[in-house]
């Protein structure tokens, strides 16, 4: 057997096209403010991939470019400045070292925080409330929902615990009735619980980590890592995980699309819902 692709670039394009379609009639475009410090090459890339998808669907996306030397307050000002000007701001992850992630993501205003990146928003995520939930958990839950593939009663297994993957995904899981466990780079016997998971997730980073071997037949994977090897991108998965598998969100073209959809999506939300309280664009499974 091999497994079901999830096409999240599908998935993706569907609902980037009904994005569109709901901002089209506006009277302004909705802006988008992603804020980048310095030139790492990773986020140069992902923030200009998300400024071209932006502005295809008809979101103004403005790039605020600081060096990577900046003083933490001049980035903070700037984005209390926009706060007051755009719709939705991002700042791209991660930031150089003398800055503070949390200080400068958590100077974003909750209503603009697009990405799900402040604490404000990490905490109604915890309360099941997830308007700016952060975007890529919020992808890996929207590719199993628009798959019908739902998550009450399974077993999820989530390898990373990051504050912006792992960690809200594991609750917004729990939040959807799966038995939830999270493992790390001190999980003993790694491959003990994810030979356990109905539902895999892998976020760690570390290319083709998960082998056939670490997971259970006819399991859902899901696999969120994106690194680069011999100039190709890799995820966390291994390719012959696609003969073991029922269904595998690969990489490329599994989650990453689905977390600039996501992103996207929040932005034409956050301005509707400006202008209208009551809007919301609504998925397949609302109609
Ligand atoms: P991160 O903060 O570096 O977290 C990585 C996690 O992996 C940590 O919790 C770490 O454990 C765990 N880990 C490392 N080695 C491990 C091992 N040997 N066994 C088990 N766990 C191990 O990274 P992140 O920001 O969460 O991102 C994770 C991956 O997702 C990266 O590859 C990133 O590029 C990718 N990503 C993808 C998208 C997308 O749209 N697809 C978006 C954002 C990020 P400890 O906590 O113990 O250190």
């Amino acid at each position: 057997m091999v497994a079901q692709l999830l096409d999240g670039k599908k998935i993706a394009a569907k609902i980037l096209a009904k994005v569109q379609q709901a901002i089209v009639s506006l009277p302004q475009k909705p802006r988008l403010a992603i804020v980048r410090c310095g030139d790492d090459p990773a986020s140069v890339l992902y923030t200009a991939m998300k400024q071209k998808k932006a502005e295809e669907i008809g979101i103004q996306a403005e790039l605020y470019v600081f060096s990577g030397t900046i003083d933490q307050q001049k980035v903070i000002e700037k984005i209390q400045c926009l706060n007051a000007t755009v719709d939705g701001i991002m700042v791209q992850l991660p930031l150089p070292a003398h800055l503070s992630e949390r200080q400068i993501c958590d100077a974003i205003d909750i209503d603009k925080d697009v990405d799900g990146l402040t604490q404000q928003s990490l905490a109604q995520v915890m309360n099941n409330q997830e308007l700016h939930a952060p975007a890529t958990p919020k992808a890996v839950i929207r590719l199993l929902d628009e798959y019908h593939l739902p998550l009450a009663g399974k077993q999820v297994v989530i390898v990373g615990r990051s504050a912006l993957i792992g960690k809200p995904l594991a609750i917004m899981a729990l939040h959807r009735d799966a038995t939830v466990s999270i493992c790390h780079s001190k999980t003993p016997d790694l491959a003990k619980h994810t030979r356990h998971a109905d539902v895999l997730i892998s976020a760690v980073g570390k290319p083709h980590f998960i082998t056939s071997d670490m997971i259970q037949e006819n399991a859902i994977v899901i696999d969120v890592g994106i690194s680069k090897q011999d100039n190709q991108t890799k995820g966390d998965i291994h390719p012959d995980v696609i003969q073991k598998a029922a269904f595998l969100a690969p990489v490329p073209g599994g989650v990453g699309p689905m977390t600039i959809a996501m992103l996207l999506e929040a932005v034409a939300e956050a301005k509707i819902y400006k202008m209208n309280p009551r809007e919301k664009i609504k998925s397949e499974k609302e109609e």
